[in-house]
């Protein structure tokens, strides 16, 4: 077993950190006040080659693979996870164009989302469903050499921005579901207002309704009828995602408890060094820390090597599930070590606790992760 990171696995992992210190970090604050993107960090991110770090050479990604990715989220997300947010939906989208996509569909979507000059998006829950396949009702009929889909989708990262959005509709005539592309902004696509979420701010959520959105038949993507291993394929892609993006949570609220505790002082001497149960925190969250990092980073080493996709799907799952909930125990440890000013919006450590929150809650609950990966521990 080799721990040590790769020349290139180090770059990415510094040149990520950089830019998180320099362009991110100093507009953090006002991306959680006012849930907007900044446009100059998209485009740093672009020139930066971020947004297709895992995606092949010839399309221009980086060929980098998915551990160099989750590095590279994990000191992103670590400065925002709205940053973190956004990249993650984009690679699934990119990811599942990139397995299930004609040649001609990888030529229009992939290069123009791995620069970062369109932002995909990947739109299944519904507002009655984020679980369950079979209670979809965005429906989709044919219309000769077209397609004609309609429905609403709920909580749709990425929905503001221009680019494809990948569909996932139910075929009216047979009822099997498919998978479609469309281009955002089209005729018949509209957005609500941005959801009021808790945390991940910068990275916003909305609700899309399409009202007979036309599409060439060309745009149907892999098979009809089967929109569920496309979904199935997005749900591993979006779960590395959020593995990096919230071990990048675990690492912002590590370092908030450490600088907090050597920088609080308690009758002229800090609180790291006075106090033995701010000790004992630190060890914890060093201990969580840790395990969480090396987990995350077994995921991504196993989505570049693995022989079994099934064992991938029950990593991805339980990885997520282990890191997001581990985010949320080190942010309330955090929380402790710096009191009641934990509490207070004008601390990153209060702000962090808004996005570690709905970590087990998206791509997927916790708890059907789980039963997802018991299933496949069971049977195979
Ligand atoms: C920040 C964020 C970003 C998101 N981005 C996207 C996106 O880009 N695209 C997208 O399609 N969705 C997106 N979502 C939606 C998200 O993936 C779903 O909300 C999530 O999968 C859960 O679905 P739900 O909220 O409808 O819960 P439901 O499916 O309604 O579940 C409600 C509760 O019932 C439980 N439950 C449901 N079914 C079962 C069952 N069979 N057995 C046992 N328990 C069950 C669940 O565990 C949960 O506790 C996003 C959500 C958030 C918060």
């Amino acid at each position: 077993m080799d721990f040590n990171l790769s020349k290139e696995e180090q770059l990415i992992q510094k040149t990520a950190r950089e830019f998180a210190q320099k362009v991110i970090d100093p507009a953090a604050a006002e991306i959680d006040k006012t849930n907007l993107m900044p446009s100059s960090i998209m485009e740093g991110l672009s020139e930066l080659g971020i947004f297709g770090i895992p995606l092949p050479e010839e399309y221009g990604g980086g060929g980098a693979g998915y551990l160099s990715y989750i590095l590279a989220l994990e000191q992103l997300s670590r400065a925002c996870s709205g940053v973190g947010m956004i990249i993650s939906v984009n690679v699934v989208g990119l990811s599942v164009i990139n397995a299930f996509g004609t040649p001609e569909q990888k030529e229009k979507y992939l290069p123009p989302g791995i620069k970062g000059t369109e932002i995909l998006s990947f739109a299944f829950t519904e507002p009655g469903t984020g679980s369950d396949p079979k209670q979809l009702t965005t429906t989709v009929r044919k219309d000769g050499d077209h397609f004609i889909i309609n429905g609403t989708k709920r909580f749709i990262s990425n929905a503001g921005y221009k680019g494809p959005m990948i569909i996932i509709a139910r075929e009216e005539e047979s009822g099997k579901a498919s998978a479609f592309i469309i281009d955002k902004f089209c005729p018949g696509y509209s957005l609500s207002e941005p959801w009021d979420k808790i945390g991940a701010h910068g990275g916003a959520l909305y609700d899309v309704y399409l009202n007979n959105v036309r599409i060439p038949a060309v745009n149907l993507l892999g098979e009809s009828g089967h929109g569920l291993w496309a979904l199935k394929i997005a749900m591993v892609y979006g779960k590395i995602g959020l593995t990096g993006l919230f071990l990048g949570s675990c690492l912002a609220a590590w370092e908030e408890a450490l600088s907090y505790a050597r920088s609080k002082t308690h009758r002229g001497e800090a609180i790291a060094a006075k106090f033995q149960h701010i000790q004992t925190a630190l060890a914890d969250i060093a201990m969580k820390y840790d395990a969480a990092k090396w987990y995350a980073y077994h995921l991504g080493f196993a989505a570049d090597h693995y022989k079994d996709p099934m064992q991938l799907v029950k990593e991805a799952a339980l990885t997520k599930v282990y890191v997001a909930e581990t985010a949320i125990d080190i942010a309330r440890i955090a929380m402790g070590v710096h009191g009641s000013y934990g509490v207070m919006r004008d601390y990153k450590i209060a702000r962090l606790w808004g996005d570690v929150i709905l970590g087990p809650q998206v791509e997927g609950t916790a708890p059907l992760l789980k039963i997802l990966a018991a299933g496949i521990i069971l049977n195979h």
